[in-house]
């Protein structure tokens, strides 16, 4: 609360400085103080024309015409520059009063008007320091309830709180909307049949889940999803995203949860959407480094509300995750998030389906053929692709063409995948010549695996940071299992840009780094959970516990082998990508002529497609005869999930 403090601070100096202002504005601007000889100089010349006299002060209204002699220069000053009050030449002055028995007479004898006023000090007290001090209280209580009601609030300098409450009466989205996630659309009909009329099954006595947990990789179209199933129940959307109640004070979040679900109840039937539950859900006690009170609070109350309302109000609650496994399992406990929707990346026809939806408002070529988009797209995710379809609209729109072409679509799919295009990034002829054998390396051995995915285009062009070129390999198919030929086929992909380097240079570059621990990590896999080393034979091994949809490698864990089988893991490891090693340079030492001609094209071209690609292996040599030799074998795995990354050799 140390923030909170300065700004209590800050606040306090602006008060005290208001209030000085006002009082020096209302006892002075428009007031001349002048000392009491002075007064009596005026009256003496006949200029005071009114006053008023209480016990300490006497008030007057004076005439300043040819005052100018009877008066010090400065004081005549500040009185001509105080307001006229009833003329032009009118001025009113104040002053201390003196004991002064002859006071009234003389007054009388200038003919002035003149009352008494019994002022009280009290009077000036209370223009001068209760009035703004009864304003500044209710300033200060009016800004306290909106900071109770947003967060913390606007004195404490840190604007609106994030945590907002989003309420739609009408989202507008419709299941048609959401594409390629058929299966999830479904599980979630009967929500909306609920929804749409709750008496009913009320009447029927059917049960019906409070809590429906949407669970996939980010970017899927979970809140499209939930968007989906209040526009067609036709219900208002309350939404919240998790990670937006932790920042808060202590106590608040648990608030704004009461809250949410008050404000539901008035409403219902309606859905309450919690995005990013895991932000608030996490495990208790697995948290951070600080002790993480706001969360646990705020989850307690989620919990505790989730408890204390009837499902048959009408209300549902949805909430949406990437990172199930970290949960509080109390959340998923029965009448909690029991229903669990989840939502994979897309497969191809998905893809397509997708790719539809959000090209429906474009102009598109008739050349353009979205499943031949959706072929290049493993592994994207609805968002993805959603931007996809933008970058080639507006790709299509800078090169002012009137529909957008299968051109600009290769384009987006090319930024989306590696970043923006540098072409103006300086690379020296040396270092391109480099990238250009890697990348060839790469290419080639591709071409001489029969399980390895077509080369479908090799660029030298430095994109974003890191990757200074790229083979990117089209696979014909969605692939959910692999083989272990599939896998040693890749090995030998990831491993031909090094191996190229080596066999023109003699030495290898830095670039191969990602390769490198790409092919290890690889191997690892095959090694420890596929059981697919035969000195170890068909043993898992659990090295690393990672949720279905975490992509960021977790701690490894307790090992649950001796330090003997570590030393025989990591041996196969070495083995696997040894063994890959030499069967690569082997193959590269074959394909010298081809790697030579490929990496001189690409130096010229800087960036060579499938045609091109075929028609220089066509000039060399026939490649289709060797891949034609190898055979598949045995067991199968499951595949990786696949990213957008995963089809890359940089
Ligand atoms: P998440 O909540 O899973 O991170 P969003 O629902 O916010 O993902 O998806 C972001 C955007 O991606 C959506 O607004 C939509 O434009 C697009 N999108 C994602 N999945 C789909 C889908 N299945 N069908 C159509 N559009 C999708
Ligand atoms: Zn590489």
């Amino acid at each position: 609360m140390e923030r909170k403090n300065q700004l209590t601070i800050w606040y306090w100096v602006a008060v005290i400085g208001l209030l000085i202002g006002m009082q020096y504005y209302l006892l002075s601007s428009h007031v001349t103080t002048i000392p009491y000889s002075d007064f009596k100089t005026l009256l003496a010349a006949g200029k005071v024309t009114q006053a008023t006299v209480s016990q300490g002060t006497i008030n007057a209204q004076v005439d300043v015409t040819g005052t100018k002699d009877l008066l010090p220069a400065h004081e005549y000053q500040s009185l001509m520059s105080t307001p006229a009050t009833s003329g032009p030449q009118m001025r009113q002055i104040v002053t201390d009063r003196v004991d002064d028995p002859q006071l009234t007479a003389e007054l009388q004898a200038a003919h002035v008007r003149y009352s008494g006023a019994a002022e009280s000090p009290w009077l000036r007290m209370l223009i001068g320091w209760v009035v703004p001090i009864a304003l500044i209280v209710l300033l200060w209580s009016w800004l306290m309830r909106r900071g109770a009601g947003a967060g913390p609030g606007l004195m404490m300098g840190v604007g609106q709180s994030k945590a907002k409450l989003y309420t739609e009466s009408k989202t507008g989205v419709r299941f048609a909307d959401v594409a390629g996630i058929d299966e999830a659309k479904q599980e979630l009909e009967e929500v909306v049949q609920f929804l749409r009329n709750p008496e009913r099954f009320r009447g029927l006595g059917g049960k019906i889940p409070k809590g429906v947990l949407i669970v996939g990789a980010p970017g899927t179209g979970k809140t499209l999803l939930a968007k989906a199933v209040a526009g067609e129940a036709g219900v208002p959307f309350l939404s919240i995203s998790g990670s937006e109640f932790v920042e808060m004070f202590v106590g608040v979040g648990a608030a704004r949860v009461r809250d949410l679900f008050a404000q539901a109840q008035q409403r219902a039937p309606c859905i309450i959407f919690i995005d990013e539950l895991d932000a608030l859900g996490k495990a208790r006690g697995i948290s951070g480094i600080t002790g993480n009170d706001e969360r646990e609070q705020t989850l307690n109350q989620l919990l505790v509300q989730m408890d204390g309302f009837d499902s048959q109000s009408g209300v549902i609650i949805l909430a949406a995750t990437n990172r199930p496994e970290i949960l509080d399992p109390a959340l998923l406990r029965p009448g909690r998030f029991d229903r669990h929707v989840a939502i994979d990346r897309p497969d191809i026809k998905g893809r397509e389906a997708i790719l539809k939806v959000h090209a429906k408002n474009v102009v598109l070529s008739p050349e353009v053929d979205l499943a031949v988009v959706a072929a290049k797209t493993p592994g994207f995710a609805g968002a993805d692709l959603a931007n996809i379809v933008n970058e080639a609209a507006l790709h299509a729109a800078r090169e002012n063409k009137k529909a957008v072409e299968p051109k600009d679509f290769d384009e987006a799919i090319d930024r989306v995948i590696a970043g923006l295009e540098k072409r103006n990034r300086v690379m020296n002829a040396k270092e391109k010549e480099t990238v250009a054998y890697h990348e060839a390396g790469h290419a080639v051995v591709a071409e001489n695996r029969a399980h390895a995915d077509r080369v479908n285009k090799i660029s030298i062009i430095p994109r974003g940071i890191g990757a200074l070129g790229y083979t990117q390999q089209l696979p014909t198919e969605d692939r959910y299992l692999l083989k272990r030929s599939e896998l040693l086929d890749r090995l030998d992909v990831l491993l031909g840009g090094r191996v190229a380097e080596e066999l023109v240079y003699g030495d290898v570059s830095t670039g191969a780094q990602d390769d490198l621990q790409r092919a290890t990590d690889m191997a690892r896999h095959m090694v420890t959970q596929y059981g697919m080393s035969e000195r170890l034979g068909q043993v898992a091994f659990d090295t690393m516990r990672s949720g279905p949809f975490l992509t960021v490698p977790q701690a490894p864990q307790q090992m649950n082998y001796s330090e003997e089988t570590a030393r025989i893991i990591d041996e196969e490891v070495g083995r696997l990508i040894k063994d890959a090693h030499d069967r690569v340079a082997q193959t590269l030492t074959e394909e010298r002529e081809v790697l030579e001609a490929l990496a001189r094209l690409l130096l010229e071209k800087e960036v060579v497609d499938r045609a091109s690609l075929d028609a220089l292996l066509r000039e060399h040599r026939n490649a289709s005869s060797v891949a034609a030799a190898a055979a598949p074998s045995g067991e199968l795995t499951p595949a990786a999930p696949l990213g957008p990354r995963a089809r890359r050799s940089g």
